[in-house]
């Protein structure tokens, strides 16, 4: 755990260089805008560790797959997002020293991302060789009002000297990723050209072998110089190099002017134009940000931030390490993913590292859609459910590829377009549970929205997909006289190969009659849309739906009466059953015991059992979820980033409000204090999801039933109040809770009745309630 960080409620703050966790703080003030994004890197050359990280949304490359042994239905390639081009580059010349924050004397230092505007800033000074003191003042954005570009304002002071200093604002395309299986580079230069004070770098990926589409980006830049603020007269220097553009100025400095350095980023990728058009486009691009400047740039950048902030913003009072946890999640949820598109999806790490891909994993629909569904626009969570709508071939084409038939679905673990990318067996093939999520998201988004088009419309299409393949991934046990699922890999991955994981069984029966119920519905509803359904998908009625409900009736679900526990799996109390205070010098397990130790032991990786009971709450008892969560949660390590929210929220749920606050901070500040030793390849951005959960629908106890919305709010002992806003079927809601009540201002136009503590409760538009 590291504590660098600086406690502020609206700033992640560095003060002081820490050149040794610097990839890690490169992590933490990450920018993006939903297309693009990237580190936190310096501009100026540093010769130290760093992870220079430059992604565009959508664009990925199809590494070639690499496994120890390979086995039949194993994918041919792992979709990598693209580390792409550089374009915050920008090397400066002192004289003839390269300035370098590696190789000077620091004297000063600060690097803060302030998350309300979403700028990242830097104020340092240096000592040169022979003395000679600089004063830099760097800002940055990725623009969230103009989507495909940044701006960077760069200011130099000599401080005690006078002489030349020669900057080079550049386009770099020679990045490889950092993770590429074979060290390959994956892009092709196809185009580069050089204007005054500007550039453009057309960057193509490599041809592959697996018949996944080139992707080319047209990345572009422009840039200006002032001295003291006044414009100042320069020639531009073109230098041109393999994938390498960049112009260079050389300007006379006197001791205590600013120089300052303008420089505007475009990002086009063939995802949104057509390639012979990209570079006409780039240029207007560019054209019209430099146009506008760095400060008008800033200010409709700044404006998109306030109005997400008047949607998603948590305060807290009375603790400002909390405050700042929370901030920090739900602004890199919102720079991660906007919902513009319904392509793109939310990569575990986002736009702040290469790790897991950024490629779409069940995360999205178990954990992200609650975020997006109270705090932005309905389509933004609609869009996510899109997305696997238009993957929905791929998916019986996966489940194919496995031996299912009949439009049997089963989305892939690890995907950029709907094929299948990871190569474990055991993951692959096995954690199949992820289908599940994907269903139950269409429940999910229908419930909290009240939208049924979407369910009637599409997803009723993924939904007979999934309920196929559990029916075919099912098989009747003559011994049992019961169905059972073998062969299987629960959210537990500490647990490989296991037959009847409870949780897997509950929400493939679950979907089962989810789909029923939603063909019921609609029979009576529109009985044309469901006949237009029954062709398109050759669905058989009442054979399929017989099926079904008798798989529903007689599944099996491992219980230990005993107990009265429901068993993670078969055969789970064969295992020594110990907690995880027998092993504390020991973890985490997954870096210090063989995988053969970690598969026999109980310990848990992350919620399954109690991942079940979260979702389908309403369908147990309160004693149930209790001795179940008394039963598993001494046994979790947690070492999935998604495991301490699910564990917050029905600690919350139960009454345990020190295990629910203690697992709240363990998510809250995850990245912050880089928990897990991982922070510096990327943050778990899936996860933050989990933490704005964690109080709205753990400590507020946030849910919808029989289509209301329902708070049950307390305040953490270690809290004095705290607010947050949603929004909820049209309507807007501010809800400030204290030790003293819960005020909740109604700030849209629709008036609207909610459970409050039990009691229904009924706020005009525009107006207040206090309880
Ligand atoms: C977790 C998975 C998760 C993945 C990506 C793994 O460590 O066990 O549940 O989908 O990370 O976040």
């Amino acid at each position: 755990m590291k504590n660098y960080i600086t406690h502020d409620e609206w700033c992640i703050v560095e003060n002081g260089f820490h050149a040794e966790y610097n990839e890690i703080t490169e992590s933490l003030m990450s920018l993006g805008n939903g297309r693009m994004g990237q580190r936190g890197n310096f501009e100026e050359h540093y010769s130290g560790r760093s992870l220079p990280g430059n992604y565009v949304a959508g664009v990925y490359f199809p590494d070639k797959t690499r496994v120890g042994w390979w086995k039949n239905g194993y994918p041919n390639y792992f979709a990598k997002v693209l580390n792409a081009c550089n374009w915050i580059g920008i090397d400066i010349r002192i004289g003839e020293e390269m300035l370098d924050l590696n190789t000077c004397e620091i004297e000063t230092f600060s690097r803060v991302l302030n998350m309300k505007e979403g700028v990242l800033e830097r104020v340092t000074t240096v000592k040169l060789a022979e003395g000679r003191r600089i004063k830099i003042h760097s800002k940055r954005f990725c623009s969230m009002a103009d989507d495909e570009s940044g701006a960077i304002s760069y200011k130099l002071t000599p401080l005690n000297f006078s002489d030349n200093i020669t900057i080079t604002p550049y386009l770099d395309g020679n990045i490889k990723n950092r993770d590429a299986n074979y060290d390959e580079s994956f892009w092709n230069e196809l185009h580069k050209e050089t204007g005054f004070s500007q550039g453009y770098l057309i960057l193509e990926t490599k041809p592959n072998p697996y018949g996944v589409e080139l992707f080319r980006v047209a990345t572009g830049m422009a840039f200006d110089i002032k001295l003291n603020g006044l414009k100042a007269g320069y020639q531009s220097l073109p230098v041109k190099m393999d994938k390498y553009v960049a112009g260079t100025v050389k300007m006379e400095v006197k001791e205590g002017q600013e120089l300052s350095v303008y420089k505007y980023g475009v990002n086009l990728s063939s995802t949104n134009y057509p390639t012979e058009k990209l570079l006409e486009e780039c240029k207007a691009y560019v054209a019209r940000i430099a146009e506008e400047g760095f400060d008008q740039l800033l200010e409709a950048h700044m404006q998109a931030w306030a109005t997400k902030w008047e949607r998603n913003d948590i305060t807290i009072e009375g603790n400002i390490a909390a405050q700042q946890g929370i901030r920090f999640n739900i602004f890199h949820l919102g720079q991660t993913y906007t919902g513009e598109d319904e392509r793109l999806n939310i990569g575990p790490k986002g736009f702040t590292g290469e790790k897991y891909g950024g490629s779409t994993y069940w995360d999205t629909e178990a954990y992200c859609i609650p975020f997006y569904l109270s705090t932005a626009e309905q389509k933004v969570a609609r869009n996510l459910l899109v997305y696997r709508y238009k993957q929905l071939d791929k998916a019986i084409e996966n489940a194919e590829k496995l031996g299912f038939s009949e439009g049997a679905a089963l989305y892939p673990m690890v995907t950029m377009n709907g094929e299948e990318c990871h190569n474990e067996w055991e993951i692959t093939f096995e954690e199949i549970h992820r289908n599940g999520a994907i269903a139950y998201a269409i429940y999910d988004y229908t419930r909290y929205t009240g939208d049924e088009s979407y369910v009637n419309d599409e997803g009723l299409e993924v939904l007979i997909g999934i309920s196929r393949f559990w029916k075919q991934r099912i098989n009747w046990s003559e011994e049992k006289g019961q169905y059972v699922m073998l062969g299987v890999t629960g959210p537990n991955e500490y647990e490989n190969n296991v037959n009847n994981n409870w949780y897997t069984n509950y929400i493939a029966c679950w979907t089962l009659r989810y789909t029923l119920e939603i063909i019921g519905k609609l029979w009576t509803q529109d009985s044309r849309k469901l006949n237009e359904i029954i062709i398109s998908t050759n669905f058989s009625l009442n054979s399929e739906m017989d099926a079904w409900k008798h798989i529903v009736e007689n599944m099996h679900f491992p219980y230990d009466a005993k107990r009265q526990v429901y068993l993670q799996q078969q055969g789970f109390l064969d295992k020594e059953i110990l907690t995880v205070s027998d092993i504390a010098g020991e973890r985490p397990i997954n870096q210090n015991w063989s995988w053969d130790r970690i598969l026999r032991s109980c310990f848990i990786k992350q919620a399954d059992v109690l991942q079940g009971l979260y979702f389908f709450e309403d369908e147990f008892q309160m004693a149930d979820i209790k001795r179940n969560f008394e039963f598993y949660e001494p046994m979790t390590v947690h070492e999935s980033s998604l495991s301490p929210c699910v564990h917050a929220i029905l600690a919350a749920r139960i009454g345990l409000k020190d295990k629910a606050y203690e697992m709240y901070v363990r998510t809250a500040r995850l990245d912050l204090d880089d928990y897990n030793n991982d922070t510096e390849d990327g943050l778990h951005i899936t996860s933050m999801a989990g933490t704005w959960m964690s109080i709205v629908k753990g400590f507020a106890g946030q849910r919808v039933k029989d289509g209301l919305l329902v708070l049950n709010p307390y305040v953490p002992e270690q809290w004095s109040s705290y607010s947050f806003r949603i929004g909820f079927q049209g309507a807007a809601l501010l809800v400030s809770v204290s030790k003293t009540g819960v005020s909740i201002q109604n700030t849209s136009g629709k008036s609207l009745t909610i459970m409050l503590r039990n009691q229904r409760l009924f706020i005009d538009a525009f107006a207040s309630a206090k309880v």
